[in-house]
């Protein structure tokens, strides 16, 4: 799959051949925390007004908790006033993929992470400009790293 990492220098390439993450669930319940694995392999949702990354609003980039791939940049945050941290974009569309969800008597697209399916929220079409978009997800889903850190974010797919 092609996706875009963080190189060495704590920058986003361009798209990158990537192979998908593929743990059973014993690794990624020995990976995760109890409340991470949750939500993002057990599809869970996190209380609102709860989450460690509703009021972060340091400048960085938010990753995934399972694969560690750049998912969403603090330049494109929002307050939605919904109780969950809220982005008008991912930052880059390759690395997000939505699917129709029908549980709860609802139908909504979920967003996971393209590369280790990690479930991360739901993509609402009630968002800010530019986009019109508001990507609502969890925090146990996401890792922030701050701007000054990027480069720990740095992938061995960017080198290939
Ligand atoms: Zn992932």
């Amino acid at each position: 799959m092609k996706v875009r990492v963080m190189n060495r220098h704590g920058a986003l390439t361009g798209p990158v051949e990537s192979a998908p993450w593929r743990l059973t669930d014993a690794q990624w319940q020995a990976r995760l925390t109890p409340e991470q694995y949750q939500i993002a392999r057990g599809k869970g949702t996190e209380a609102p007004f709860c989450g460690t990354l509703l009021d972060n609003h340091r400048d960085g980039v938010y990753a995934c908790i399972g694969c560690r791939l750049p998912l969403f940049a603090s330049a494109a945050k929002f307050h939605s006033g919904t109780g969950w941290p809220s982005f008008f974009q991912p930052v880059a569309n390759e690395n997000v993929k939505t699917h129709v969800d029908r549980s709860h008597g609802m139908v909504r697209q979920e967003i996971l992470c393209v590369r280790c399916d990690g479930h991360l929220g739901h993509v609402f079409a009630d968002g800010p400009p530019p986009t019109g978009l508001r990507f609502c997800v969890n925090s146990p889903a996401l890792e922030f790293v701050d701007q000054a850190d990027l480069a720990t974010l740095a992938d061995p797919a960017a080198d290939l």
